[in-house]
């Protein structure tokens, strides 16, 4: 298993693919990163459950 990867999501509000760095060893996590084309908030929610096939989700923070 990795301890930290990169991971490309897709911003919810302007579509822009943004690269993120993804530390594993904290475990499953959600958190606000901004977008760094459009800087609104995004909420990531990182996976883990599967380990051979981590997910992380973008979604726009007020839904
Ligand atoms: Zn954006």
């Amino acid at each position: 298993m990795y301890l930290s990867s990169d991971a490309e999501i897709i911003c919810p509000y302007c579509g822009e693919t943004l690269t993120l760095f993804i530390d594993y060893s904290a475990g499953h996590q959600s958190y606000v990163e901004d977008c760094h084309i459009c800087c609104r908030p995004i909420l990531i929610d990182v996976d883990l459950s599967d380990p051979e096939q981590i997910e992380v989700y973008a979604r726009p923070e007020n839904e």
